[in-house]
């Protein structure tokens, strides 16, 4: 009988095919994430054949180490998988999966939610009129922006940029430009998109949204200086990975106006702030939940458990992201 170990409890219809493979499924009993040193301890414990662990854990090689040899496979519970030491897995031969394409939708949607909420200033407003400063209409109350017709430029043009750059041209008009590492020609045929240098992109969108990877080349890609090539009047959307904007350097430019604002699910510290960044009107956040709906974080479970069994009946799992 195949052992499956999972870091922190996920949604049960993935624990469900596990169990239904008469799997031994052990979960982490407690709601929170585990230290390196209580995985590392809970992989002593039994001879896991497969871990599924979550984007909250920094899976390195000790902890391969201490998973054993039987262990065959780390499924991530996540597209993003930064997390995880793909030198080390392979070196030890370990099968490291993600759950692309199901958040693509739910990603999407949270990206537009958050450009939206900046630029109509729903949380501000929201505050105000919880706090009983509403006295009636006032025709200079709280004026947001536009996003119709506005310019999107969107930095890295992948499964979830081309899903918001859809949204953006088909629904609000909008101009896209794009920047990313591959041109894709259909995509701006389609869509009257643009690709353009980073550089033209940030001085000529309004809105900015990121959905890179976070690898060394996108560590910190925007800075001060990016910021500074940006509109005063543009706004910056993160639902990446928070190391992709040099945080410091961003709660400096939304106080000094550098920049109108920024929308932002996800931190270069998490869950830790950037001093300040909390205290600022001109941004809206929300803790790295972009992709949590009910729907999509069920169909992540699902996966995820696939790709765990496909990895143990001894097939190429179909979201495998090493040894490719
Ligand atoms: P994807 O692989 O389909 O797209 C990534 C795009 O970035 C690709 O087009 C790639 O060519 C481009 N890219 C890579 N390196 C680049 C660079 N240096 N400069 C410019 N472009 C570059 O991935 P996806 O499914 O669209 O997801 C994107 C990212 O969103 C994930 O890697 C993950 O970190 C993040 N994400 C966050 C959440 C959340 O909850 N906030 C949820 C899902 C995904």
């Amino acid at each position: 009988m195949f052992r499956v170990f999972i870091t922190r409890q996920i949604p049960e219809a993935g624990i469900q095919l596990l169990k239904d493979k008469g799997y031994e499924v052990d979960i982490n009993p407690d709601d929170r994430v585990l230290s390196k040193d209580e995985i590392i301890s809970s992989l002593k414990s039994k001879a896991y054949d497969a871990v599924l662990c979550l984007l909250t854990d920094k899976i390195d090689r000790d902890i391969f180490e201490a998973a054993g040899q039987q262990c065959k496979i780390f499924a991530n519970y996540a597209v993003g998988y930064d997390n995880l030491d793909l030198t080390a897995a392979k070196e030890l031969n370990i099968i490291l999966t993600n759950t692309p394409g199901v958040l693509t939708e739910t990603v999407a949607e949270h990206t537009f939610a958050l450009m939206l909420a900046i630029a109509h200033r729903i949380p501000e407003s929201d505050k105000f009129t919880r706090a009983g400063l509403y006295k009636g209409w006032g025709p200079m109350l709280l004026l947001g922006t536009d996003v119709s017709a506005k310019t999107l430029g969107i930095i890295g043009l992948g499964r979830i940029g081309i899903r918001v750059a859809q949204h953006a041209v088909k629904g609000f008009d909008m101009k896209a430009v794009y920047y990313d590492v591959n041109r894709n020609e259909e995509f701006e045929k389609d869509y009257g998109a643009q690709f353009v240098s980073l550089e033209d992109l940030l001085k000529n969108a309004d809105f900015v949204s990121i959905h890179v990877p976070l690898l060394p080349s996108t560590t910190h890609l925007l800075g001060e200086a990016q910021f500074r090539l940006m509109k005063r009047s543009a706004y910056l959307i993160n639902t990446s990975r928070g190391p992709v904007i040099d945080e410091a350097a961003l709660v400096e430019a939304l106080r000094e106006k550098v920049i109108k604002g920024a929308a932002l699910d996800v931190y270069e510290f998490e869950p830790k702030l950037t001093a300040g960044l909390e205290q600022l009107d001109n941004v809206v956040l929300t803790p790295h939940t972009a992709s949590a709906t009910e729907e999509t974080r069920s169909k992540m479970a699902v996966i995820a458990a696939q790709n765990v069994i496909a990895a143990l009946e001894g097939q190429v799992p179909p979201n495998l992201i090493n040894n490719k």
